[in-house]
């Protein structure tokens, strides 16, 4: 069985922890910080996915950095969108206690629609591509969503948390939550099968659960947890599932840009860290694709190559 590596980044603003004013504005220095992470991804053949979101499509700096990777089909752009700050703008009303930012979720089907609409067509005329991927903000997700990426000729999507629940983290509208992935595994499965032969696959980020009252291990570098995550490529390597699902988001890769990486020396070890897994990846075998390109993979094994 062919094993595939698949690298995504959610590719917004600087600094957005910790941020509760939803029209604060947001700047996108991250952006220049790019370009080593990519070389790192080109040196072992793997091939990126850019999440992108708002206000990184409008990054003038960010779109020629992109729109050379997609000429050398090196990287791939897809979409991620932040409902708070994608218009168009509406107004939800806000829970009386302190809450969270608005999910995707809380917003009227053909509110949903529109802002998925706008974003693609804001970074397919960005980046002159089809845009085919997505992941939801906040890990937000439902069977609307789902329907209108299926109408918009989305083939992945890539929110799922498998075995985590988001319940417990409220939006911003009274009784408004989070989605619940608990009963996922992190295993890709076709969500949507519209008209034309089209199809949505879920491929979920890769999170082992290790059993009741242990936190579940992410594929997703935080400064600590190298060894956590070799171990997990070894583990991978032997299990049923085809692939590895990476993720980080663009600002983390820029000093001070999250809580996690707050200077040069923190980015250096990341850096050092991201190498000697992707060392490790490569060595296990994974092949390097892009999200787009595998949920394909996906869909021709199971209706025999006629997606
Ligand atoms: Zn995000």
């Amino acid at each position: 069985m062919k094993k595939y590596f698949i690298i995504t980044i959610d590719t917004e603003g600087d600094n957005l922890w910790g941020v509760t004013d939803i029209k604060a504005e947001i700047t996108t220095e991250n952006a220049r910080f790019l370009p080593r992470f990519q070389a790192l991804c080109e040196k072992y053949g793997f091939v990126p996915t850019y999440l992108t979101n708002y206000e990184m499509a409008h990054d003038g700096g960010y779109r020629e950095f992109a729109r050379e990777g997609l000429a050398k089909m090196t990287l791939e752009v897809g979409a991620h969108e932040h409902a708070w700050n994608q218009p168009p703008y509406y107004p939800l009303v806000k829970s009386p206690a302190h809450r969270g930012k608005p999910y995707l979720t809380e917003y009227p089907k053909l509110v949903i629609r529109e802002k998925l609409r706008r974003l693609t067509s804001l970074l397919e005329e960005a980046f002159d591509c089809d845009i085919t991927s997505h992941r939801g903000g906040r890990w937000s997700f439902d069977k609307r969503i789902a329907e209108v990426l299926c109408d918009l000729g989305y083939v992945a999507d890539c929110t799922c948390t498998p075995g985590i629940s988001w319940e417990g983290q409220p939006g911003w509208s009274i009784r408004s939550k989070g989605t619940d992935w608990s009963s996922w595994k992190g295993t890709p499965e076709i969500i949507c099968s519209g008209v034309k032969e089209r199809h949505l696959v879920e491929i979920p980020v890769t999170v082992i659960n290790r059993g009741k009252g242990t936190v579940p291990a992410w594929f997703r570098p935080n400064g600590h947890n190298c060894e956590t995550m070799l171990g997990m490529i070894h583990y991978l390597k032997e299990c049923g599932t085809d692939y590895i699902e990476f993720m980080i988001h663009s600002s983390e890769l820029m000093p001070g840009g999250s809580p996690t990486f707050k200077n040069k020396g923190q980015i250096d070890k990341l850096y050092e860290d991201i190498e000697i897994i992707f060392e490790s990846v490569k060595e296990a075998g994974f092949i390097g694709i892009g999200l787009s390109n595998y949920a394909r993979l996906v869909v021709d094994k199971k209706y025999g190559g006629r997606s």
